[in-house]
C-alpha cells in the first residue's frame, strides 16, 4: 500500500523534529510493505515574513488529495500568534472538519513525571479535545479603545455537528478502552454553551450503555490531574479547556517533548493531520537538542487512523523500549545529555 502524506515542518523545533522522526518512520514502514511518499511544503512563518501569508490561498486545495498531512509547529517571535495560528493550524483544522483533536497521555518505563512515582502505565489516558469552535471560535469586539469605557467581548460558539462529533469520537474510544469517560465542563458558571454540551452528551450516553460517564468542572479536573491522573481513561472536553488539559497531561506524562497529537476528520471526507503537541520552541531552536520522540508518536496516530495497525505499534514499541533502556541517549528535557539526532539513530536500530 502506497500513501501519500503533505509534510509541513513549520518553524522553530518543527524542521528539526520532522527531518529527524523521518528516517526512523521510512525504516519501520518500509519494514512492514507500507510505502510511503512525502512531498513537503516550506509554509509557515519564514513564508509569512517573506511574503506575507503563512500558505498559498489554494493552500486547502493542494492538500485535499492526500491521506493525511504531517505539521511539524508554528509560531515565531516575530510573528503574532493569532497570525501563525489563523493563517495556517486553524485554516486547515476547520477547513477539513478536523473537529476531533485526540491526545494521549502516557507515562512510559523510564521516564520520572513530577509527580508521585507512578509505575509505567499507570498514568494512560486519552483526552479528546474539541478542535474547531468553542472558545476558539474568533467571535467578538473590542469598543472604545483607549477610554474608561473600553470594553472587549470574546464569544464562544457550539455548534450541534460540532458538539456531537467530539463527543461521539469521545464514546466510541471510551468504549474500545476502558468504558470510562470523564465529561470536562464548567456547567456550573456557563449556562449556554456548556449546558448546551451536557445535553449533546447526555442524548449520545444513550447509544452507549456500556459506557461510564464521570463528569466533572475543569477547576475539579485540573486538581484531579495532579491527584488522581491514573483514574482516567478518555476525557473530553471544549476546545480551551482541552487546551489547558493536555499541556497538563504532557507535563505529568514527563516532557512536553514526548507528547503526540491528532486533529481528526472522523467522516474521513478530508486528510486527517498529526503533529507533536509542543509548538516551535524558538528557545532550544538550532541546537539540535529538541526531543524527536512526540514526533515519532504522532507517526504511530497517523499510521493507526489509516489502518496500518502493526507498523503503529512498531513505531510505539521502539519508543518504549529506548526509554525503558538507561544506558539509551535520551535529550536534555527528559534528563538525557544527548541530541535529536542520536536518539532518532538508536530508536532505528530498535525497530523489528
Ligand atoms: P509555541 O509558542 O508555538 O507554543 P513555545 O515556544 O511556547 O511554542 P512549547 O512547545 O509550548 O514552546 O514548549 C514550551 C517549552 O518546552 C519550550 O520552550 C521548550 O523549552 C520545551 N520543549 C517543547 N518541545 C520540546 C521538545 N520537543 N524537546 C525538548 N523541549 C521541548
Ligand atoms: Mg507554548
Amino acid at each position: 500500500m502506497t500513501y501519500e502524506i503533505a509534510l509541513i515542518p513549520g518553524d522553530g523545533i518543527g524542521p528539526e523534529v520532522v527531518d529527524r522522526s523521518l528516517p526512523v518512520v521510512e525504516a519501520a514502514a518500509d519494514a512492514h510493505g507500507v510505502s510511503l511518499e512525502t512531498t513537503r511544503y516550506d509554509w509557515g512563518s519564514d513564508r509569512y515574513l517573506a511574503e506575507g501569508a503563512m500558505m498559498p490561498d489554494d493552500g486547502l486545495d493542494r492538500l485535499r488529495g492526500y491521506d493525511a498531512i504531517f505539521l511539524g509547529a508554528v509560531g515565531h517571535p516575530e510573528v503574532p500568534d493569532h497570525v501563525t495560528l489563523r493563517g495556517l493550524r486553524l485554516e486547515i483544522t476547520k477547513g477539513f472538519k478536523q473537529h476531533v483533536c485526540k491526545r494521549p497521555s502516557y507515562l512510559f518505563e523510564g521516564v520520572t513525571g513530577p509527580l508521585r512515582d507512578y509505575g509505567a502505565g499507570e498514568i494512560d489516558f486519552v483526552v479528546y479535545r474539541q478542535n474547531t469552535e468553542g472558545e476558539y471560535a474568533d467571535i467578538g469586539g473590542r469598543e472604545y479603545r483607549g477610554h474608561d469605557n473600553e470594553v472587549a467581548f470574546q464569544g464562544a460558539m457550539f455548534t450541534r455537528e460540532g458538539t456531537e462529533t467530539i463527543v461521539r469520537a469521545a464514546f466510541e474510544a471510551a468504549s474500545e478502552r476502558e468504558g470510562k469517560l470523564t465529561n470536562v465542563t464548567k456547567s456550573n458558571a456557563q449556562a449556554y454553551g456548556m449546558v448546551f454540551w451536557d445535553d449533546v452528551l447526555r442524548e449520545i450516553a444513550g447509544e452507549y450503555p456500556d459506557v461510564e460517564v464521570e463528569r466533572l468542572l475543569v477547576d475539579a479536573a485540573s486538581m484531579d490531574f495532579v491527584r488522581r491522573p491514573d483514574e482516567f481513561d478518555v476525557l473530553v472536553a471544549s476546545n480551551l479547556f482541552g487546551d489547558i488539559l493536555t499541556d497538563l497531561g504532557a507535563g505529568i506524562s514527563g516532557s512536553m517533548g514526548l507528547a503526540p497529537s491528532s486533529n481528526i476528520d472522523p467522516t474521513q471526507t478530508h486528510p486527517s493531520m498529526f503533529e507533536p503537541v509542543h509548538g516551535s520552541a524558538f528557545d532550544i531552536t538550532g541546537e539540535g537538542v529538541a526531543n524527536p520522540i512526540g514526533t515519532v508518536l504522532s507517526w504511530e496516530l497517523l499510521w493507526a487512523h489509516l489502518g496500518e495497525d502493526a507498523l503503529a505499534r512498531e513505531l510505539r514499541a521502539a519508543v518504549r523500549a529506548q526509554l525503558a533502556d538507561p544506558d539509551a541517549p535520551r535529550t536534555p528535557d527528559i534528563g538525557g545529555e544527548s541530541g535529536s539526532e542520536a536518539v532518532a539513530n538508536d530508536l532505528r536500530t530498535r525497530l523489528g
